[in-house]
């Protein structure tokens, strides 16, 4: 299980603010290993953690992709489920990580979903004497509620589907909407579409982004266009010659504890179901990791039933925890590496 769970960690470049604040960068990134210093006492030994791979300010996204996304998204072209998270605080590069600044076919700063766009669509592209349908939806998770950000249709509630017990298939949300997609490019429309419904419905956007969940998901189901049976599929999820794989993109609420900023109210009601979602994620994946545990608590929260299908079993999971290299930020940096760290559990 442990090789179908990968964990990494990206910290950014120090941003305007710290530098004018003149920050000290407190995070010292090697090949594997993050290593922390606690500002207050910079003698006291450095905190050091272990990743399947670590990236520094100078790190490109398309780097991250090649080495990280390339292979989980293939799998997923070959019929399996994958998920890819940004985990951290606000401000850290979850967002830009995921969705870039912007899309265009040559752009260097192109995030992980547009590559993957380009990626699975290229494959297809290509392919021969296969027939592939893609479909994607983009829902948010706020409060514990589910959106659904390609319409207006309100409210989405989760149900086991008829076929909970094929492998791949687990729970559904009948009313979310699902597009048809030819091209890379009506996937990032979709993705626009989505992001645009997410603003419009918030009355402070940074609010509301750093406190809610999106996942913007990719199914590809795949015919063999020959009536010869398809071989090698055994172990995949094929039903009635048609395999399914399914790619979710999440963009996780920020990560940081509310009690920094003096939280009450709605406000605290909102921290308490993000950090309860975030921590049923973190014991999900530890739970699969270690594999010795019969129970893995899928129920906990909304995001980890939603994901239950694709976290686990044949599929793959790729953690990307964002940081902060400043010393102002490092109890979230370290909560953050603890957090990944123990999602590893190495
Ligand atoms: P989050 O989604 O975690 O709240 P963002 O992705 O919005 O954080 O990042 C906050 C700011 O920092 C944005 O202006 C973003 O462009 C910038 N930023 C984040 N990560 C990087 C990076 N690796 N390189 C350059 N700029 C970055
Ligand atoms: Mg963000």
């Amino acid at each position: 299980m442990g090789e179908n769970v990968k964990v990494i960690v990206r910290c950014r470049p120090m941003n305007r603010k710290e530098i004018d604040n003149k920050s000290d960068s407190i995070v010292e990134i090697g090949d594997y290993v993050v290593s922390v210093v606690n500002p207050l006492a910079r003698t006291a030994p450095r905190k050091s953690f272990t990743f399947d791979s670590v990236y520094n300010g100078l790190s490109k996204t398309e780097t991250i992709y090649n080495d990280m996304c390339y292979s989980l998204v293939e799998s997923t072209l070959e019929g399996y489920n994958g998920t890819i998270f940004a985990y951290g605080q606000t401000g850290c590069g979850k967002t830009h990580t995921m969705q870039g600044e912007g899309y265009s076919d040559t752009a260097e700063n192109n995030g992980i979903i547009q590559r993957c766009f380009d990626h699975i669509f290229e494959t297809i592209s290509i392919a021969t004497s296969v027939r592939f349908l893609a479909l994607v939806s983009y829902l948010e998770i706020y409060n514990e509620n589910i959106r659904d950000l390609l319409s207006a249709n309100e409210p989405n509630s989760i149900r086991n589907h008829p076929l909970k017990d094929v492998p791949g298939v687990g729970v559904t949300v009948p009313t979310l909407t699902t597009q048809a997609v030819m091209n890379a490019i009506d996937c990032y429309n979709w993705l626009s579409v989505g992001n645009k419904n997410r603003i419009t419905g918030a009355t402070l956007m940074n609010e509301k982004s750093s406190r809610s969940h999106t996942i913007f998901t990719i199914s590809l189901e795949q015919i063999q266009e020959s009536a010869a049976a398809p071989t090698n599929l055994s172990s995949d999820q094929t039903i009635g010659g048609i395999r399914r794989g399914k790619l979710n993109l999440v963009d996780l609420a920020g990560s940081e504890r509310q009690s920094k900023t003096g939280a009450f109210g709605d406000r605290l009601k909102e921290a308490t179901k993000i950090n309860l979602s975030l921590s049923a994620l973190g014991n999900v994946i530890s739970a699969l990791v270690d594999g010795k545990t019969k129970h893995v608590p899928y129920r906990d929260s909304k995001l980890t039933r939603l994901l239950q299908d694709s976290l686990g079993g044949n599929t793959k999971t790729l953690m990307v925890a964002c940081i902060s290299p400043a010393d102002s930020n490092y109890d979230e940096t370290l909560s953050t590496l603890r957090y990944a760290c123990r999602a590893k559990n190495i």
